[in-house]
């Protein structure tokens, strides 16, 4: 089969990652998370990991030309090269989504479905500041939407689980505010290319998960 490209769009908090794992397992397509690739830089105190950290810590997004030359990276490697990628945190904004469709014309590859994952902004909030991640495997766990069996530890690996510090109230109403301006034209942008798809990400996770299967007719 050739090389899936599905990408997911939604605010911070619509379950996109939570998404993207499970679609990953189900098609044997490599999850590729922007947001995650950043976070791992960081620790490791890359030069790419340091210059993204002030935006990050800030809530805003870190400039198109150091993400683009990332995901770019990533996608150039071989499971990516082979399988595709589905694509979470990425584009989030039209000059990304500009410069996607060029990388992966380059290799005569093409964008299979955007879905965009809809939430209400209270909704939102509440995600986000519930919202604990494994400090060893990425999972994503809520406090109350999704709880791990044993209070701060993660189900897979038993990895310890932590709050980012871009999770905290202040920083998510800036996140929000970045995602309406900066993010929100991406739906038009595919809209006008056909290749949309819209998904009710208010639901719980087993009722998102069906219809975004129908959707990408897994
Ligand atoms: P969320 O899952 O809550 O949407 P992410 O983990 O995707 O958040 O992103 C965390 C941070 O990483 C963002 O606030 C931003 O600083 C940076 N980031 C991630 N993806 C991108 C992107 N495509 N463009 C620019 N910055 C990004
Ligand atoms: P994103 O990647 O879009 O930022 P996540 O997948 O990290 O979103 O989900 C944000 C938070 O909301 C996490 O704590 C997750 O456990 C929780 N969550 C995800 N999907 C749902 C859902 N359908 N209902 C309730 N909580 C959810
Ligand atoms: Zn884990």
């Amino acid at each position: 089969m050739n090389a899936r490209h599905i990408i997911l769009v939604g605010a911070p908090g619509a379950g996109k990652g939570t998404q993207a794992t499970v679609l990953s397992d189900v098609l044997g397509i490599p999850h590729v998370s922007s947001g995650d690739l950043f976070r791992d830089n960081l620790k490791r105190e890359t030069p790419l990991g340091l210059q993204a950290k002030g935006y990050m810590e800030k809530g805003e997004l870190v400039p198109d030309d150091v993400t683009v030359a990332m995901v770019r990276d990533r996608l150039s490697q071989p499971d990516c090269n082979e399988k595709g990628a589905i694509l979470d945190g990425f584009p989030r904004t039209v000059e990304q989504a500009r410069s996607l469709e060029n990388v992966l014309e380059q290799d005569g590859k093409n964008i299979d479905t955007v879905v965009y994952f809809q939430v209400s902004e209270q909704e939102l909030i509440e995600r986000l500041t519930g919202r604990r991640i494994c400090r060893n495997c990425q999972a994503v766990y809520h406090t109350l939407f999704n709880p791990p069996k044993t209070d701060g530890q993660c189900d897979v690996c038993g990895g310890e689980l932590y709050q980012r510090s871009d999770d905290r109230p202040e920083t998510v109403q800036n996140r929000l505010q970045v995602y309406f301006e900066q993010t929100m034209p991406l739906i038009d942008f595919y809209k006008e290319k056909n290749l949309l798809q819209s998904v009710d990400g208010q639901q719980d996770i087993e009722t998102v998960r069906s219809a975004l299967l129908d959707v990408i007719k897994a």
